[in-house]
């Protein structure tokens, strides 16, 4: 019989669980249930234990055993206290499949908690299935394959990638959560805070429901004969900041360097190569996508894979997303169309 058991840990604030660990919450339920399993829930980040059982009363309604590591020396995420904290947590759970999300904290140390449990571990699960023997499946390169896997080696981590799953939703209730001991290592790292950018810097993000994508012909010639790079960009910018969407870039723009200004800058300063879509950029999941002035390519397209309604606005009524890779598409002139829904947007807002 298996073992299951999420690993979570709390979010930036620290009192609440991160939206990725909800979402390993019920992948692990669901195979949990499947196998008729106990499902054992471990918190690692909180600063006491009473904020570890403030974060655990949105997962009470689950009915699982609730263990956690808290306390000032895990709260900040570190590799030596946060290996230590799982590893304990794993052994008093006496997990044999142990979820976790693929957050950047759980990246940075699940491999190393899996070899001192003389486990296995695979990455970027995508779905979970479990019968006689637990199934995880994953796509391989680039999106193009996937591949479904089963392992025998216990204990056996899987880190889900984010969005793959719903965010477990229960009523809140209250929760008694177990405190596990950890034998605090010796750190070298001292976490002095936290910096971020920008909410206008950061342009990437992974939790909008939408995903805005620029092509190169913003930075065509129009029809005047003229371009419009500095409006094109505040077109994008203020719609980015009005929406709250994620910005997709084709290669064609991402490749794109302003003049003068050196080989990193680009035409469009808010955008680099990490906001590449495609099959040497990345493949983002939102449930929509608006692509805008770009051409549709395969390329392009093939990182567009699990966005979930696709439109797009292109003045070319042969592009490729009129040739079934797109929902809706527009054919008209993209800085009309974004001009006149930032108005709108704007006259909401107000
Ligand atoms: C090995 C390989 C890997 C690649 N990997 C990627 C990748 O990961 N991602 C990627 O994006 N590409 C990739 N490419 C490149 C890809 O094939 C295309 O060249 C690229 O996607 C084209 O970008 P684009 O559509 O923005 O530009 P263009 O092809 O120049 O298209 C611009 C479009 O904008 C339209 N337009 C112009 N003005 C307006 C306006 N005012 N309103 C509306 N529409 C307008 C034009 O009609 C045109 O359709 C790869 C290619 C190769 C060979």
């Amino acid at each position: 019989m298996e073992t299951f058991f999420v690993l979570t840990h709390v979010d930036e604030n620290g009192s609440a669980l991160s939206k990725a660990s909800l979402e390993a919450v019920t992948a692990g339920m669901k195979l949990a249930r499947q196998q008729s399993a106990k499902l054992t829930i471990g918190i690692l980040g909180a600063t006491s234990v009473e904020a570890a059982n403030a974060a655990a009363t949105t997962v009470a309604a689950t009915g699982a055993r609730l263990l956690a590591v808290s306390g000032k020396a895990f709260a900040q995420p570190r590799y030596a206290t946060d290996a230590a904290a799982c590893e304990a947590l794993c052994r008093a759970a006496q997990a044999s499949i142990v979820l976790a999300p693929g957050s950047s904290r759980f990246v940075r140390v699940a491999a190393g908690v899996a070899h001192r449990l003389g486990g296995f571990i695979d990455t970027h699960i995508t779905s979970l299935s479990s019968n006689d023997s637990v199934d995880a499946t994953r796509w391989f390169y680039r999106q193009r394959v996937e591949a479904t896997i089963s392992r025998e080696t216990r204990p056996w981590f899987l880190l889900l990638d984010a969005g793959t799953h719903a965010a477990f939703a229960g009523e809140p209730a209250a929760a008694q959560v177990e405190e596990v001991d950890v034998t605090l290592p010796a750190t070298r790292t001292t976490v002095e805070g936290l910096r971020s950018p920008m909410r206008d810097a950061q342009t990437i993000r992974p939790d909008a429901r939408l995903l805005f994508v620029a092509g190169a012909g913003w930075t065509k010639k129009q029809v005047d004969g003229q371009t419009h790079v500095a409006e094109a960009g505040e077109l994008i910018l203020s719609f980015l900041r009005l929406s709250g969407a994620s910005l997709g870039s084709s290669k064609s723009l991402a490749d794109q360097k302003a003049e003068g200004l050196g080989e990193e800058q680009s035409v469009l300063p808010f955008l680099s190569h990490m906001n590449q879509i495609g099959q040497t950029g990345s493949t983002p999941r939102h449930a929509k996508g608006l692509s805008t002035c770009c051409h549709g390519e395969e390329p392009h397209v093939v990182g567009w894979r699990f966005i979930g309604e696709r439109r797009a606005i292109s003045l070319d009524p042969n592009c490729g997303w009129t040739r079934g890779k797109a929902d809706v598409v527009y054919i008209a002139d993209a800085f009309q169309v974004m001009a006149k829904i930032n108005a709108l947007l704007e006259a909401r807002s107000a």
